[in-house]
């Protein structure tokens, strides 16, 4: 069984996003990009599901402008066999993301694909959604733990009050919780090998994948600054400052 996961370019969780001059977007010039944290958690999954002896391969898939090979090259370290870059630099949104995945699952079979629950960039939680409806296969979204028995997958996941068990046949797609797993490292050995592995540049037209925007941006504004708190010197000041300053009670 193949495993395709998909992997996107973002910003670092750890660089403070900041609204370009335009007001378009995020200011992605000089910055740190990354691969998008629940998707490291997806590529951790499709490995901990080869290394089980229940998948043969792993591909990574990534959309996006050139620089997104970095992103399947950090898969490739982690242990990925090899990887598909879908090169453009048009803005995807995630239809155009899930159509164009769609398209190479038609094309390499996989029994599981699995993304992130969502992009940290756009917080779309969408992709995989689209994906498994397009495909018309079984999904189990923010999946906690999985469990691959020939062609049968068990899934939990978590909702309010509790835990969900979810039983389903493969092909399906899966979108991967921050509980899944913990993410492991590339060792430096493996960096360099994965210099070597195969990576396939193609285009949307290559996949006869219409990418084109369903949604325009119409601003990007910066949150308004909180004001800053303040302590009180008893519960009976707190209280009065509830009622009479902010109304609130
Ligand atoms: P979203 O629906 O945008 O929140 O993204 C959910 C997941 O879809 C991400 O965690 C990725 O696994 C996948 N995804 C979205 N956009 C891309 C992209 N441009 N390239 C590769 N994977 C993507």
């Amino acid at each position: 069984m193949k495993i395709l996961v998909a992997v996107k370019r973002v910003l670092d969780y750890n660089v403070k996003a900041r609204v370009n001059s335009e007001g378009t977007g995020i200011d992605l010039a000089n910055v740190k990009m990354s691969m998008n944290p629940f998707d490291e958690i997806a590529v951790e999954e499709a490995l901990r599901i080869k290394e089980a002896g229940k998948a043969d391969e792993v591909i990574a898939v990534s959309m996006g402008v050139s620089q997104s090979q970095e992103t399947i090259r950090t898969a490739l370290a982690m242990g990925a066999d090899r990887g598909i870059l879908v090169e453009t630099d048009a803005e995807l949104q995630p239809l155009a993301v899930a159509k164009l995945l769609a398209a190479i699952a038609a094309r390499e079979e996989p029994g599981l694909v699995i993304v992130g629950k969502q992009a940290i960039d756009d917080d779309s939680n969408q992709t995989g959604q689209m994906f498994a409806a397009l495909m018309d296969w079984p999904q189990a979204t923010f999946a906690s733990s999985v469990e691959i028995d020939g062609e049968q997958m068990k899934i939990s996941r978590e909702v309010d009050g509790g835990m969900e068990s979810l039983s389903m046949s493969l092909p399906a797609l899966i979108t991967t919780d921050l509980r899944l797993n913990e993410p492991r490292y590339a060792k430096l050995p493996n960096i360099m090998k994965a210099k070597k592995k195969p990576l396939d540049v193609m285009s949307p037209e290559d996949l006869e994948v219409d990418i084109s925007s369903r949604l325009k941006t119409l601003k990007v504004e910066e949150p308004e600054q909180r004001k800053a708190g303040e302590i009180v010197g008893s519960v009976a000041e707190l209280v009065d400052k509830l009622k009479n300053e902010a109304k609130v009670i």
